[in-house]
């Protein structure tokens, strides 16, 4: 048996064979070729493997995740079907003196300076992501290297990979993953957030995993610490059982947790504290309100982008809509897309950037690409007629981008009245405190808005300048941090002077040992990991608000993260 540690991104006790995710080596030595005709043959041959690829693919798809998912495959199809451009590739093996493999890249090195003169919007962006795509398949294919594709996994898998985008845990087989484990990335870093909101157990951070792990050993992941991983490859029959028995003593815990569900959350001396759920598609929803969820605290649209293409408005209109019905009248909270930083839209094809967390993300990139942003403005009004929809902005560090974002949603709604499109023009807007200036600014930023939510993983960031998502720094990114309670503190403080109600949707959130500083300093919302739900209701109603606000004032009265965490451990033994 090996055991390694990481770090717990979503909780759970789970097991199954390691499926060992690894990017093909698509090198070559461009001085081996053939002749050109064996060249042809080798070219035409790839092009149907990878057609037979997409095709299975697409059916995948669609089965797990329904017809709409199936599309996103079409447009990467007709690019293999297109005889002209097979045959730029046939003309240059004629020419002789090269391998297939080289007349490929040099035909899309073509299309692609032709792409670059063109308009940069979203349709020619994506025309091009999609050409690269298919050819790198078809270059796969070309080298003979098998395909790794998350999007069909054997049964009862669990992922093992360097490193993992959300694009990637985007795609997983539901049906068949157990969890997954990770060498890279931090606890807050997307694709961990994803694991959550999919009630996916999930370890990153997790140095040695892929040289420890072979293809189908067993795995076992024990996160039930919400802070250290352990994994354990291949364990004897002795640690076999004992992990069995602790699985299922964990699965009757979340039983009764789960029978608690609907419980009002009060403290005990009558405060009420609205809990939300964090949800990234209609599938979480549903999982959600499982949990008892009644609001969404966040609903996380750019995780419909990162599957494919781009949603239009119809398709956005579609998804916001059905969310509002299901929710029969409950609170959701929709942030407008927050693309960068470590979420790729690969649609998009962004220039890459020295400093993506600090770079064109959130509100800034959707400032820029007003078209983008105005489609998906359009479809969150016209299905505001649908439910309590409220709006919110991601990565606000200035007034200025609040009140640019509100005339957008003006803009919005004038089209739609132009088309004669029923909407509701006037949704709550609220702004999501991420960045310390919004923490500053959170006076006048809470004046002109409806509420605002603190996003602490992107807070706890840039207030102590340390990257969610770098595993080799984990130790800073200091989630206690009394600099960080303070911030808290001060933003709830100006929403209530401004008779606005602040909220956390960070991973904070869902974080039992932060919950009564939070509801201490005022918050009165969390917006947490949907099967956390049950057990933050259950967690409040054990506490006083009274209790919380001694708790908060002395926590963040405190100097350092360590004598918060050791202090809170005590009040929680006493409360
Ligand atoms: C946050 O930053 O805390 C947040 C909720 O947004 P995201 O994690 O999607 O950046
Ligand atoms: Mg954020």
């Amino acid at each position: 048996m090996k055991a390694l540690a990481g770090l717990t991104a979503s909780p759970g006790i789970t097991s199954g064979k390691a499926f060992i995710f690894r990017a093909p080596d698509l090198s070559y030595d461009p001085s081996g070729f053939g002749k050109p005709e064996a060249e042809k043959e080798r070219l035409e041959q790839a092009f149907s493997l990878s057609k037979a690829e997409l095709e299975k693919i697409k059916n995948a798809l669609s089965g797990s995740l329904g017809e709409e998912y199936g599309h996103i495959f079409r447009a990467q199809m007709t690019v293999l079907e297109d005889d002209d451009f097979k045959q730029e590739i046939l003309d240059r093996l004629d020419e002789g003196s090269c391998r297939a493999e080289a007349a490929l890249e040099a035909v899309y090195r073509v299309y692609e300076e032709l792409f670059s003169e063109m308009e940069e919007d979203s349709y020619n962006v994506q025309r091009l992501a999609d050409l690269a795509d298919i050819c790198k398949r078809v270059l796969r294919n070309l080298l003979g290297r098998e395909e790794i594709n998350l999007s069909v996994l054997p049964p009862e898998s669990i992922v093992v990979a360097e490193e993992l985008f959300p694009s990637d845990t985007a795609m997983m087989d539901r049906e068949n993953v157990r969890g997954f484990v990770t060498e890279k990335g931090g606890l807050t870093s997307h694709v961990a957030i994803l694991a959550k909101s999919l009630s996916l157990p999930a370890a990153v951070g997790t140095p040695g995993i892929m040289n420890q792990a072979e293809k189908n050993d067993f795995i076992v992941l024990d996160l039930r610490d919400f802070e250290t991983a352990h994994i354990y490859i291949n364990p004897g029959s002795e640690k076999k059982a004992e992990l069995d028995q602790a699985a299922r003593g964990y699965r009757q815990r979340q039983k009764e947790l789960l029978a608690m569900k609907d419980l009002e959350c009060v403290t005990s001396d009558g405060r009420k504290i609205v809990i939300s759920a964090n949800i990234g598609s209609l599938d979480d929803l549903v999982n959600a309100m499982e949990f008892g969820a009644k609001s969404v605290g966040l609903f996380r649209t750019e995780f419909l982008f990162l599957r494919g293409d781009l949603p239009g408005e119809e398709e956005q209109y579609r998804v916001y809509a059905e969310a509002a019905k299901k929710l029969n009248g409950g609170m959701l909270i929709i942030r407008t897309l927050d693309i960068g930083g470590d979420k790729e839209v690969k649609a998009l094809a962004l220039p890459k950037e020295e400093n993506p967390f600090l770079g064109l993300r959130g509100i800034r990139l959707c400032l820029k690409y007003q078209d983008l942003f105005l489609t998906q403005l359009r479809a969150l009004l016209r299905a505001a007629l649908h439910g309590d929809i409220r709006i919110m902005f991601p990565m606000i560090s200035s007034l200025l981008e609040f009140r640019r974002a509100k005339e957008l949603v003006a803009r919005a709604a004038a089209d739609l009245a132009a088309k004669g499109l029923e909407h509701r023009p006037d949704p709550p807007l609220g702004v999501m405190v991420e960045t310390p200036a919004a923490v500053f600014l959170a006076d006048e930023l809470s004046r002109e808005a409806s509420f605002v939510s603190m996003g602490t993983n992107d807070l706890t960031q840039y207030v102590l300048s340390v990257d969610r998502g770098n595993e080799e720094i984990s130790s800073y990114y200091r989630t206690f941090s009394p600099a960080l309670l303070r911030a808290v503190g001060l933003t709830a403080r100006a929403a209530e002077k401004n008779g606005k109600w602040a909220g956390v949707c960070g991973e904070l959130a869902s974080n039992p040992m932060a919950i009564p500083v939070l509801v201490g300093l005022g918050v009165e919302e969390l917006s947490v990991a949907p099967q956390l739900i049950p057990q933050t209701i259950v967690q409040i109603r054990g506490f006083s608000y009274a209790a919380c606000r001694d708790i908060a004032e002395k926590a963040s009265s405190l100097a350092t993260d360590e004598e918060v965490k050791a202090f809170l451990k005590t009040a929680f033994r006493s409360a």
